[in-house]
């Protein structure tokens, strides 16, 4: 079934005040394949008893991230649960992971993400990572890095994990439109900074560029792993709509990782400290700032970087883990729960794909439930949602939310 996503101005018209609380809880890369014809997926191998009972007193269903057929990466994924066009706001790399970190970026600014590399004496890459060093060995380097000044820019470096760090240029006249210097390969010198547009601003920020990265040559000459640089994923605010005013939402992010700390933040979501990174600590720091807020984005990784390994079982058993602290959740009596994945990493196929991705919505005073009673993919594909586009799950949550007026007469 094909539907008109809800144009912008028409939600902004029907959205009405509520106290309903709303969590969106996404399992990344959540939906698999059977290892086998016929077999359990991942989710429908798990036990999730938990699950299941919501599943039963709820509705399921599938969503499809972007498009038929197209695997998306997490950050466009997560544009469209949040009810964005993934194709008309795109988010350079660069951008997420300087928000990931918590710099601000402002229209104008040129963001990069950057790691340590080991270079030979010849400057050759014999490393495109610097043996992977640890944050608490990088992070010091990365501060000598931030006290490199390049005349009319200002500059902030800020690091990551592990060997990776975030480069921020604010000043006037600058562009992100400009090529990676990460060859992909070793025993080659890294690509020097170079504009990917004829343009005056784009050449003036690839030479500053290149200086930094002769200074940054200079500050880390002698550490035997980081002594080079790579920056890549040139990127700029990308200037989206703002989740709160969009849909008169009070909403908090509660993630680990960086990058889905950086899409929250990236679209003005209050982005909470962690209590700890299990999933009851997620819940628990749920449940600290349950007054606060009307709508909670929980994010929980492993599922995807499971998936990603190969691992059908460890994917099973963390979907198992989230179960098991859902009563945590549950016992904050929320209006609205919505359990999905911002799309499939069967671990079958150690990768994202486009499959649709299971979707369960509990809503006790809302919802029209189907005969499906566990939450699984094969449950979801007969569910009561049917499968649709991820971005109409939004306008479906405030829906059953009590958020949004009748439209028209
Ligand atoms: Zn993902």
């Amino acid at each position: 079934m094909v539907y008109t996503p809800v144009p912008d101005e028409v939600l902004q018209e029907l959205l009405q005040p509520s106290n309903s609380k709303i969590v969106l809880l996404v399992m990344d890369g959540l939906g698999g394949m059977p290892l086998g014809p016929a077999g359990p997926t991942e989710l429908e191998y798990a036990h999730t008893v938990n699950m299941d009972t919501l599943a039963a007193d709820g509705v399921l269903g599938l969503h499809v991230p972007l498009a038929p057929g197209l695997a998306p990466g997490s950050g466009p994924a997560h544009l469209a649960l949040f009810g964005y066009d993934a194709f008309r706001y795109r988010i350079g790399r660069g951008a997420l992971a300087a928000a990931g970190v918590g710099l601000d970026l402002q229209p104008g600014d040129v963001v990069a993400r950057g790691n340590f590399a080991t270079l030979d004496e010849a400057g050759r890459i014999l490393d495109r990572r610097a043996g992977r060093i640890p944050t608490k060995e990088a992070a010091p380097l990365v501060e000598k890095l931030a006290r490199i000044r390049i005349p009319g820019v200002q500059i902030d470096v800020r690091p990551v994990r592990d060997y990776r760090f975030v480069l921020r240029l604010r000043g006037e006249g600058l562009s992100h439109k400009l090529k990676d210097t990460d060859p992909q390969r070793v025993g080659v010198p890294p690509f020097p900074v170079e504009p990917a547009e004829p343009t005056p601003e784009a050449q003036r920020t690839a030479e500053i560029l290149n200086r930094w990265i002769e200074e940054a040559r200079k500050v880390l000459a002698g550490h035997p792993k980081a002594n080079g640089v790579l920056l890549r994923g040139f990127a700029t605010d990308p200037q989206l709509p703002k989740f709160g005013e969009r849909y008169g939402l009070r909403a908090a992010a509660v993630a680990e990782y960086p990058m889905y700390r950086g899409v929250a933040r990236l679209v003005g979501m209050d982005v909470l400290d962690l209590v700890d990174t299990t999933p009851e600590g997620l819940f628990q720091t749920v449940a600290q700032h349950w007054q606060t807020y009307d709508f909670f984005f929980v994010h929980f990784k492993e599922t995807d970087s499971r998936g990603e390994d190969g691992d059908f079982f460890a994917k099973a058993q963390a979907i198992e883990k989230v179960d098991r602290a859902l009563p945590i959740l549950m016992d904050l009596k929320p209006d609205v729960v919505v359990i999905t994945g911002d799309h499939s990493t069967p671990s079958r196929w150690r990768a994202h794909s486009w499959h649709p991705v299971p979707v369960l919505l509990w809503a006790p005073d809302s919802v029209r439930t189907d005969d499906q009673y566990r939450f699984g993919e094969n449950a979801c594909q007969h569910g009561g949602l049917g499968t649709f586009p991820a971005v109409h799950l939004m306008p479906l949550i405030l829906a059953h939310a009590g958020r949004l007026k009748k439209y028209g007469a």
